[in-house]
């Protein structure tokens, strides 16, 4: 059993134990089936602090957890009798205006970034959801509204501070540590805790935006697809197959019919924008059309703090055609879920204009993002039976691009991280880990385990900014 007595006086930020009445909150995250009880949370206040919980974990042998904003798939943000590195206090927002940047603590989400940014007419894109951490999306890649007009959220980032295994606080950036730099655009939580990020800002201000609800027949399917495909780089889509929710927008009795949810931004001069979603619109008589001009933030609307159980498989794709869709249709409304979904992000753009051993996100080309998941009641059904319908349904769209985004990957073993990140990209993951992390201190994440430190790299000894 831990004890806080050695940790707890030489923190500045607040540690919580299972006595605590803050605890049981601080160790929930999004995914709901994830029910892990640690024996330390340190709300860390800073580098010191992180130095501090470093040590102290390698010296009990604990297992370290580090969290951002809890969303990870695989619950990686909370461990079972470890120790937790709780960034939440770590919100600060620094913006330059005048020269478009912002550096923002690792513990900030998504949303207040989005809002903070906004207020000055500026973003930079991260994903669909507002509750999401910058920490762990950005560390992920980050695939967005903005995917296709301003890349992916790391072809923003322009520095980061981070503490290493060692304790040290490293500025890295292109010119300072640059494999260190290159491993953290996509090579997720495997090389420390990251406290602050610097990312370049645009731009985007009033877009033509929102959600656009079609009824799914495979027509609509692949034309929403190639529309997507066909359009100018401003507009980036994010559609779900699935029935449609009791929402009040959703005409009663269409309520659980099979519809193309999707969440769409034109970012950039409004006219051009409504111009670009009209072919959308023209697919169908839209069940739901709430597209408009909008301020940018609007797409980052408040959360009640909802959490979900569900099973999803990642995958990426080069189409999805009239076939696809008819198998997704039938599968969908052959799933016992409680809601079950195909989401297609239609890719390319800026993101593609990066060469793919540019970032450790290495996935450049690849057409589309499809994510099968399914959100379902573990009283009345098993896991497994859910997640053998997504890989069922995965594979049936397979079409031969073999890889995985690391963001939306659980527990899937070392195979699918191997996916995450195919060949060249995991041997100089490997290596930038045997560097920075020897002794594998991050290993609840998206695990890259250290290979023999090759002669060219040096050791965590030698490194020094
Ligand atoms: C509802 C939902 C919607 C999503 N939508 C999108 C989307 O649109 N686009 C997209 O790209 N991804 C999306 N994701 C995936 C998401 O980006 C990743 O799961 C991401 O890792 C979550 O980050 P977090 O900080 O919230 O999670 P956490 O669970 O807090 O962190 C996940 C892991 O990242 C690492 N990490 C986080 N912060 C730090 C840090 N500061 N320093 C070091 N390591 C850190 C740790 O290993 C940690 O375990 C979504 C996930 C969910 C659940």
């Amino acid at each position: 059993m831990l004890s806080t007595r050695r940790l707890a006086p030489d923190l500045k930020g607040q540690v919580l134990t299972p006595q605590d009445s803050a605890y049981d909150e601080a160790r929930t995250v999004f995914a709901a089936h994830i029910d892990r009880r640690p024996a330390v949370i340190a709300r860390v206040a800073g580098p010191d602090d992180i130095a501090r919980v470093i040590a102290y974990a390698r010296a009990t042998g604990s297992e370290l957890a580090v969290r951002s904003g809890g969303h990870s798939p695989a619950g990686h943000g909370v461990c079972d009798g470890g120790i937790v590195i709780d960034l939440s206090a770590l919100r600060a927002f620094e913006l330059d205006a005048a020269g478009r940047t912002a550096w923002a603590g690792g513990g900030l989400t998504a949303g207040a970034f989005t809002v903070a940014a906004g207020e000055h007419g500026l973003a930079t894109g991260f994903g669909d959801t507002g509750s999401v951490g910058i920490g762990g999306i950005t560390l992920a890649g980050g695939i967005g509204f903005l995917v296709r007009k301003h890349g992916l959220t790391i072809d923003n980032l322009l520095a980061a501070e981070i503490v290493t295994a060692d304790g040290r606080l490293r500025r890295v950036d292109p010119e300072t540590e640059p494999e260190l730099f290159w491993a953290l655009r996509g090579g997720g939580g495997n090389f420390g805790v990251v406290t602050r990020l610097k990312y370049r800002l645009h731009p985007v201000d009033t877009v033509v935006g929102g959600l656009l609800c079609l009824p799914a027949t495979p027509e609509v399917i692949a034309g929403f697809v190639a529309e997507a495909d066909a359009a100018p780089d401003e507009l980036s889509t994010i559609a779900n197959v699935m029935p449609a929710p009791p929402l009040p927008f959703v005409p009663e009795e269409l309520h659980g019919g099979l519809v193309v949810m999707a969440k769409m931004v034109y970012a950039g001069d409004v006219e051009a924008g409504e111009r670009a979603v009209a072919p959308f619109r023209a697919l169908a008589k839209p069940v739901a059309d709430l597209l408009r001009p909008m301020k940018y933030t609007e797409m980052y609307p408040d959360e009640q703090g909802y959490r979900l159980t569900a099973v999803a498989n990642t995958m990426f794709a080069g189409g999805v055609g009239f076939r696809q869709a008819e198998t997704i249709l039938e599968r969908i409304g052959q799933s016992p879920a409680t809601m079950a979904a195909c989401e297609i992000r239609v890719l390319g753009g800026a993101m593609a204009h990066v060469p793919a051993d540019a970032t450790a996100f290495a996935h450049r080309q690849s057409r589309m993002m499809i994510n099968v998941a399914a959100i379902y009641d573990p009283s009345t059904s098993e896991r497994s039976d859910h997640a053998a319908w997504a890989r069922g349904l995965s594979a049936e769209l397979d079409d031969g691009d073999p890889g995985a985004y690391a963001g939306l990957l659980a527990d899937e073993g070392e195979e699918r991280v191997r996916a995450a990140y195919p060949g060249a990209t995991w041997e100089r993951l490997a290596a930038v880990k045997a560097a920075y992390d020897p002794d594998n201190v991050f290993r609840l994440n998206q695990n890259i385990r250290p290979t023999r430190r090759p002669a060219s790299m040096p050791h965590i000894d030698d490194l020094s900014s």
